[in-house]
């Protein structure tokens, strides 16, 4: 594990998007973030189009001011490479780096995301934007992280995919007969007598193959895992000093193995957003928590994004209680966050997000009334009250089975974000778990946040 480098002690602060703002807004950012004792920022995670306009035209200009400016205000940076959504130069040029979804769907540029990791093209412009910022920024005495990309997660059924995948099984498998009897392809005339006859789990008529369901999970994980080692390897040969990692993102739809991805990175670090607006909300932040502390080893973690003031949960926004975010601030922190971070510092003046409330102000005054961590906050730092459980994540199971299968229990209980395993009875082969009872509202694949499947749970 690295720390932040010149952060001293707990990380407060969370995503700062200046891009967002006319530049006379910024020093009035920088003066509240030191009354909030903000010492560390996350920065550009979204800010390709704005730092790469054109292909090789870079105007990095004004993330130049920006990083002075905090700098000076003595706020360190966790300063990201901008890989999540690429600008839109990039996917006009390259249509086939666009992903492509299980039913064959290729999506278009317009939102974030839009990109698929086996894409030669994407991976070539990853390593380039993230040179060009390790060689401009490696030095700037601001930057004390590196934040790789965001919420590595993004799946792609695309012909890419497709050879990347067969590569991956042969390697897995070496022979088309291990293959065939691990995929028990027997059943329903499945069998491959040649490698270019296995694709990806793209939309079939019933259900689909179990095992290559879950391998092809296995493998986009490794996938996703390779595009974040060629960028950190980058980021590193341009100045070992500053760590690097990525921030892990919950949910069932992301097919990362985060405990294996755990060993690759300088520092784990999580966004949690429960899906829960009642009680189960505190289960979720605790569950979630101590998954990070099993995957950081016992040592320190880092909430890297949180939400201040809100939980979305079934297309509606749930506003915090007062006092709840402090609560899951201090859930996090006593399971050995070394910190707490939010989304975001600011509102966004417009776009698909706007509902989205800012962190502005809330969380200096909620967490401490002064505009500062209080000293309980820094006790628990200091001491986390570790429960006695450490989790091991058996990932994934071969008894759930990705997004497939269908519940109709009454106390399965799963949700798009956190899973929270309990004592009982399974439901279904949807590796949904159960919880107390409660109804489940999903139908089919895809249908809801509320899906039963979860990443399984480890005993
Ligand atoms: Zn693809």
């Amino acid at each position: 594990m690295k720390w932040p480098r010149g952060v001293d002690g707990l990380c407060y602060g969370g995503d700062y998007n200046p891009e967002q703002w006319p530049e006379d807004v910024w020093r009035e950012d920088v003066a509240l973030m030191r009354r909030a004792g903000v010492n560390l920022v996350s920065v550009g995670v979204f800010a390709w189009s704005r730092l790469e306009p054109e292909e090789g035209r870079y105007t990095f200009d004004w993330l130049d001011r920006v990083l002075d400016l905090l700098d000076a205000g003595g706020v360190k940076v966790a300063l990201a490479t901008p890989t999540a959504s690429p600008p839109p130069w990039f996917s006009l040029a390259h249509p086939d780096a666009l992903p492509v979804r299980a039913d064959g769907t290729r999506l278009l540029h317009g939102s974030r995301d839009t990109y698929c990791a086996s894409a030669p093209a994407y991976r070539e412009a990853c390593r380039r934007i993230a040179r060009e910022l390790a060689r401009r920024y490696a030095d700037h005495p601001a930057v004390a992280l590196w934040h790789v990309h965001n919420e590595y997660g993004t799946v792609c059924h695309c012909d890419h995919a497709a050879a990347a995948f067969r590569a991956w099984l042969r390697d897995r498998y070496r022979t088309l007969d291990a293959l065939n009897d691990a995929w028990t392809t027997a059943f329903w005339s499945q069998h491959y007598a040649d490698w270019a006859y296995v694709f990806p789990p793209r939309a079939t008529q019933y259900l689909p193959n179990p095992g290559q369901v879950l391998d092809f999970r296995r493998f986009w994980s490794d996938e996703l895992l390779a595009a974040y080692v060629e960028q950190r390897d980058v980021l590193r040969a341009a100045g070992p000093d500053v760590p690097v990692t990525t921030n892990y993102v919950f949910g069932a739809w992301v097919p990362v193995d985060h405990a294996r991805w755990a060993r690759e990175v300088d520092l784990v670090a999580i966004d949690h957003y429960p899906s829960d607006a009642g009680p189960g909300a505190e289960e979720e932040t605790a569950f979630a928590a101590d998954l990070a502390r099993s995957w950081a080893g016992g040592r320190p973690w880092l909430l890297m994004e949180s939400a201040p003031n809100l939980v979305y949960t079934g297309g509606r926004m749930h506003a915090k209680e007062p006092g709840r975010m402090a609560r899951h601030s201090l859930s996090h922190v006593a399971r050995g966050s070394r910190g707490a971070m939010f989304f975001q510092w600011r509102a966004p003046r417009g776009g698909p997000n706007a509902s989205t409330r800012p962190s502005y102000r809330t969380p200096g005054r909620t967490a401490g009334c002064t505009g500062k961590p209080s000293n309980w906050v820094r006790r628990s730092a200091a001491s986390p009250k570790w429960t006695p459980v450490r989790w091991r994540r058996a990932w994934p199971s071969p008894g759930a089975p990705p997004r497939g299968g269908r519940c109709k229990g009454r106390d399965c209980r799963g949700t798009g974000s956190t899973t929270w395993p309990r004592c009982g009875p399974r439901t279904g082969p949807c590796g949904g778990w159960a919880s107390r009872p409660t109804s489940c509202r999903w139908t089919g694949p895809g249908r809801s946040r509320t899906s039963c499947w979860s990443s399984p749970p480890t005993t």
